[in-house]
């Protein structure tokens, strides 16, 4: 059986690590046919500014949209998808990615999520529940995909490097129907569909903690590059700690046969595992289970909306309000009825604007709820919401009440810190 291949690159400037990954891969010209048309799909789907971690770097966008520029390709397209409530231009924006895009050469940019000309491709034997995924003419019939990740923690898969990052390339009913079925068996099938030419990981300053949304940065100083990406995956879960055989997309990769995980069927190049292995702290190997004492329902919400409960809920572990909030019901995502065995009142509280309609429902019903607002809302509402009940800071916008808001935010913050770092030599 043929090994598949891995490179691995540490140090400090993003072109040249780039450059050197791909070389161990047979080089750009090798993979690159002159004339063609290539598509870079980076992971850009969030709005927030580059020293975030929460979308790929636009210094390794502009190195891999340079490095194919070598090969002399007629046109290079840089496409996204944004992720469910985000507007794809705007994420973009904020990451760095369009400005480092145009920079470095690209010839055009586009929004997947508003394309119109779609193609309806069948899922082969799928493993999901999902039949067939519509996808854009223009990366059908590019000559070559480009796959350009970071490496994340993920509510939803535990991870997000390479296949995870194809979600980015359908539209949001997919994105959303995807998130109701199994995540993990829906992105083999997807990735059996979609299949890049290469894949060059960021993993300069990867994300742990609660990912995709609310992480922190951790410098790794490493890019990783391949063709399969389930070896890719494989490896960058072995460079992070994460011990594989928990993590359920290798099951479902197995399922598809999609790719090698193996550790003896991985040749890898440039740097060994050993020399760059560092531990990140990425704690969603238990997802939802872990915090038994709350009734959530998740099954519609996005992972934006799971990253930032699982985050809330560590967060009121930190605080130590955990305990005394217990019992409560939280509802996530668009639930057109209040879920089976849940009372209303101020022991139910639904988060984000896709349960909005909910609360209408309710409120029109004569019921109460406690709701909050936003597509992600934003932090650190959703703890002080379930904590204060009812009581939303933002209700008093007087000045002295500014004041109290950001002081209890500072003083939170510096526990929650201290817990992390606790965790994390757990
Ligand atoms: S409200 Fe939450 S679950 Fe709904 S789309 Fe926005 S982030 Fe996702």
């Amino acid at each position: 059986m043929q090994k598949s291949i891995v490179s691995i690159v540490k140090g400090t400037d993003a072109d040249r690590m780039v450059e050197q990954a791909v070389d161990h891969l047979g080089g750009v010209k090798s993979l690159i046919r002159p004339g063609a048309t290539v598509v870079i799909k980076p992971n850009g789907g969030h709005e927030a500014g580059p020293e975030t971690s929460v979308n790929t770097s636009p210094a390794v966008v502009s190195a891999v949209i340079r490095l194919v520029k070598q090969a002399n390709p007629g046109k290079i397209i840089l496409a996204e998808s944004s992720a469910i409530g985000c507007e794809t231009f705007a994420c973009l924006e904020s990451s760095g990615i369009r400005q480092a895009a145009e920079d470095a050469g690209v010839d055009e940019i586009r929004d997947i999520k508003s394309d119109d000309d779609l193609v309806k491709v069948p899922f082969e034997s799928p493993t999901s529940q999902i039949k067939t995924v519509d996808l854009p003419r223009f990366l059908l019939e590019a000559d070559h995909l480009v796959n350009v990740p970071i490496f994340k923690s993920h509510v939803s898969m535990v991870f997000t490097c390479a296949l995870k990052n194809l979600k980015g390339v359908v539209q949001d009913k997919h994105h959303y129907v995807m998130h109701c079925t199994n995540l993990a068996n829906a992105m083999m099938d997807l990735g059996h569909v979609v299949r890049p030419d290469f894949t060059v990981v960021d993993m300069i300053r990867p994300m742990e903690g609660f990912g995709p949304h609310s992480g922190t940065p951790v410098e790794f100083d490493c890019v990783v590059a391949g063709q399969d990406m389930v070896a890719i995956d494989a490896t960058a879960c072995r460079m992070t700690g994460l011990p594989i055989e928990k993590v359920e997309y290798f099951d479902a990769a197995r399922e598809k046969g999609l790719g090698i995980f193996d550790e003896d069927q991985i040749e890898i190049r440039g740097n060994s595992i050993d020399e760059v292995r560092q531990e990140l702290y990425l704690p969603y190997l238990e997802g939802f289970d872990a915090w038994p004492e709350y009734n959530i329902h998740l099954e519609k919400a996005c992972s934006t909306c799971q990253g930032l409960l699982s985050f809330t809920m560590s967060k009121l572990k930190a605080l130590e309000l955990y305990d005394e909030n217990s019992g409560i019901d939280i509802v996530l995502g668009r639930h057109h009825k209040v879920p089976d065995g849940v009372e209303v009142g101020d022991n139910l509280v639904l988060m984000g604007d896709c349960s909005m309609a909910l609360k209408k429902r309710i409120d029109k019903a004569g019921g109460t709820c406690l709701h909050i607002p936003g597509c992600p809302p934003a932090e650190p509402v959703p703890a002080w919401v379930i904590a204060d009940r009812g009581k939303a800071p933002s209700d008093d916008e007087s000045a002295g009440a500014t004041v109290d808001i950001r002081a209890r935010h500072e003083a939170e913050e510096k526990i929650f810190k201290r817990w992390l770092a606790e965790q994390r030599r757990a």
